[in-house]
């Protein structure tokens, strides 16, 4: 069979079972198999593809139609400039925490030398992408999760910073090292009822842990921007993104630590996704 009959089939099985990007997913899958970019898989559609190579492909394709992510079938995801290590245990990255990495960039175009704090760095993607892109900067990372920190110093590794970070497993109420320049958190902001309502590929797939954020979504938000206002150097920034309707709760709390509003960030789908302040 060639590459493109192969990418017909598989997408009808995955149209049937309500896959949203079947065609995109089933080039994906292709190429990871055939160790190719998309394009070669594009533009070489009438190549034979091998039994083994077939078969592999088949059986991502049978796993991507119960609802698996792609980053888990192929263990990767790509996040501002650079592809990081994905498995269960971490959440997916998503497109729209890049603004937040945007607006860093924005915010220290001229700053060098500022040391970075991230709360529950779960892949890493944030603060990895943002040492990257400062060489002067500085990072610690801190997750609940073994397995987040794990993940975390592999894509270190993978991006090149290792010497210029720091991880620790640790709840952020038991935090106690240093005093940061700039503080970022995503932490679990999904209230539990809507947890329910959540896309099949993300409840099923992704980790409760990352995502849940008790019963009015805001347990961690609160912990981090708390705990965040200890941890912080006076005149330095927290940015904490948040879910689409928590704004007006989490400018509150900002303020009651101390911390005055710089901007609320919209996302890609014009929704509110993260406060900035500076603590006074
Ligand atoms: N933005 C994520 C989602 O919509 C949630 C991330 C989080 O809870 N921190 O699935």
């Amino acid at each position: 069979m060639n590459i493109e009959n192969a990418i017909k089939k598989a997408v009808k099985i995955l149209k049937n079972e309500n896959i949203k990007s079947p065609k995109l997913d089933s080039e994906i899958l292709m190429s990871n198999v055939i160790k190719k970019d998309r394009y070669f898989t594009i533009l070489n559609s009438k190549k034979i593809i091998n039994k083994k190579n077939l078969y592999k492909f088949n059986e991502l394709i049978s796993q991507r139609s119960t609802g698996k992510p792609i980053a888990h079938l192929i263990g990767k995801k790509d996040f501002w400039n650079f592809e990081f290590q994905i498995d269960k245990d971490v959440l997916i990255p998503r497109p729209d925490t890049e603004l937040l990495i945007e607006e860093v960039l924005k915010i220290y175009k001229h700053k060098n030398k500022l040391q970075v704090l991230d709360i529950g760095i779960g892949s890493g993607c944030i603060l990895l992408s943002i040492l990257r892109e400062k060489k002067d900067f500085t990072g610690v990372g801190i997750d609940i999760s073994g397995k987040c920190i794990d993940i975390s110093k592999i894509n270190a590794k993978k991006i090149g910073v290792t010497n210029r970070i720091r991880f620790f497993k640790s709840d952020v109420d038991n935090f106690n090292y240093g005093k940061y320049d700039l503080i970022i958190s995503n932490p679990p902001y999904i209230n539990s009822l809507d947890m329910k309502c959540l896309e099949r590929d993300v409840v099923n797939f992704e980790p409760n842990i990352a995502l849940n954020g008790g019963l009015d979504g805001l347990t961690n938000v609160r912990k981090v921007i708390f705990k965040s206002s200890e941890l912080i150097k006076v005149g330095g920034r927290l940015i904490v993104e948040i879910g689409f309707d928590q704004k007006q709760k989490v400018i509150e709390l900002f303020k009651k630590e101390g911390f005055y509003i710089n901007k609320v960030l919209k996302d890609y789908g014009n929704n509110d996704r993260c406060i900035i302040g500076t603590k006074l």
